[in-house]
C-alpha cells in the first residue's frame, strides 16, 4: 500500500480545474491536485463569503469566487462538490459558460439522481463523467479537508451511456494522481452497493443516537457518560453533515428503502435468536461479521488502530 502522495506530475492533467463547492471534498481535491500538480491552475467556487475567505486564507487555489459561470469559463475540467441537491441549479448556472468539450464531473454520494439532474441541463459538447470518491469524514468545510483523503481509497466512476471513453480515461488518471483506486460501474449498481455500505449505516447511526437522545434526562446523562462503548462510534457517524445526508436519502430513496427492508428482516431474525436463547446462531453471525471486518483491514480500506488512522490524517491536514 502507498503511504504518501507521489511527486508532482511532469505534465498537469488539466491546464485549469474548476471546483464548485469548497468543503471537505472540494478542498481535499484542491489540496491533492495542487500537491501532485494534477492541474496547472485551480479555481474554487463557493456560496458564502465566509467559505471563500477561508479558501483564500488557506491558499487552496489560484482564485476563489462565488460567480459559478466565471469559475468555469476557462476550465478543462469542472468538478461539482456541493451537496447533491444543489447540482441541477449549479448545472444550469454553468451550462452556458462551459468551455468547448470541458469535462464535467462530480463527487456526489448518489449517482442515478445526479445523472438525471445534470444530463438534461449540460450542453451537448460537454463531456459528462460522474464520479464518487468513497472517502470522507464526518467533518465539513474547507478547513476539514486534507491532501491524502483519497489515498488508497476507491473512486467510482459511473459514465452514462454514450460517455466518451477518452474523458473517462482522463478522469481515471486524475483520481489515480490523487492516490485513489478507480473502478467504473453503472449508476444503478453504485447506488445499490452504496445504499448498504454507506447510506444504511448512516441511517442506523442517526436513528440510534436519536433514540438515545429521546430517553428521559437521567438516562441520557448515563448514555453520554458510558459512551466509550459502541455508541461513541455511532455518535461520530451521526455528526455527519445534515444537508449532505438529507440529500443522499432523498436522492437514493429506492435503493435505501430496499436495503432497509432487508435489514429489518435480519434484525427480526436476530431478535428471535435472542428470545430463543439461540447462542449458536448469534455466535455464528458474530464470527462471520468479525471476518468481514478483518478482510476490510487486510485490504487496506481501514486501519486496525484504535484511532481509525485519524491522527495520521491530522498530520496531513496542512494545505
Ligand atoms: P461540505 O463540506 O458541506 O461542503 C459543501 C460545499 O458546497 C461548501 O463549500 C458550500 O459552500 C458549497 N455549496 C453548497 N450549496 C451550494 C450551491 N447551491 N452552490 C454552490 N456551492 C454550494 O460538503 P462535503 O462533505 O464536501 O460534500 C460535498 C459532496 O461530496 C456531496 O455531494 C457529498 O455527497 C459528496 N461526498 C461527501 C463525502 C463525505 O464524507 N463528506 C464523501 C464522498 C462524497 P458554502 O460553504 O459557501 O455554503
Amino acid at each position: 500500500m502507498v503511504e504518501r502522495l507521489g511527486p508532482p506530475l511532469e505534465e498537469p492533467i488539466f491546464d485549469e480545474l474548476a471546483i464548485i463547492g469548497a468543503g471537505l471534498i472540494g478542498s481535499s481535491i484542491a489540496r491533492a491536485a495542487r500537491k501532485r500538480r494534477a492541474a496547472g491552475r485551480i479555481v474554487l467556487a463557493a456560496r458564502s463569503r465566509a467559505t471563500l475567505d477561508r479558501v483564500e486564507a488557506l491558499g487552496l487555489g489560484d482564485e476563489a469566487t462565488s460567480d459559478l459561470a466565471h469559475a468555469v469559463r476557462n476550465a478543462d475540467c469542472v468538478i461539482l462538490c456541493a451537496p447533491v441537491g444543489a447540482n441541477a441549479a449549479i448545472g444550469r448556472a454553468i451550462a452556458a459558460s462551459l468551455k468547448a468539450r470541458a469535462i464535467v464531473s462530480d463527487v456526489g454520494s448518489v449517482k442515478g439522481a445526479v445523472i438525471s439532474a445534470l444530463q438534461p441541463v449540460l450542453p451537448g459538447h460537454a463531456r459528462f463523467v460522474p464520479g464518487h470518491p468513497v472517502a470522507g469524514t464526518e467533518q465539513s468545510g474547507p478547513d476539514a479537508g486534507f491532501a491524502t483523503l483519497f489515498l488508497n481509497r476507491w473512486c467510482i466512476l459511473t459514465p452514462p451511456d454514450g460517455a466518451e471513453a477518452k474523458a473517462v480515461e482522463t478522469m481515471r488518471r486524475f483520481w489515480e494522481a490523487l492516490g485513489s483506486h478507480v473502478e467504473t460501474m453503472s449508476a444503478e449498481h453504485h447506488d445499490l452497493v452504496l445504499a448498504i455500505t454507506s447510506h444504511l449505516p448512516h441511517l442506523i447511526a442517526y436513528n440510534i443516537v436519536g433514540t438515545a437522545a429521546d430517553l428521559e434526562e437521567a438516562t441520557r446523562s448515563e448514555v453520554i457518560k458510558f459512551s466509550a462503548g459502541g455508541f461513541r462510534d455511532f455518535t461520530r457517524i451521526a455528526a455527519s453533515d445534515p444537508t449532505m445526508w438529507r440529500d443522499v436519502f432523498l436522492n437514493n430513496k429506492d435503493a435505501v428503502l430496499e436495503m432497509l427492508g432487508r435489514f429489518t428482516e435480519d434484525l427480526t431474525a436476530l431478535q428471535r435468536m435472542i428470545r430463543r436463547d439461540d447462542g449458536d446462531g448469534l455466535f455464528a453471525l458474530f464470527s462471520r461479521t468479525r471476518a468481514i471486518r478483518m478482510s476490510i483491514v487486510a485490504q487496506g480500506q481501514e486501519t486496525a488502530a484504535p484511532d481509525f488512522g485519524r491522527r495520521a490524517a491530522e498530520e496531513e491536514r496542512a494545505p
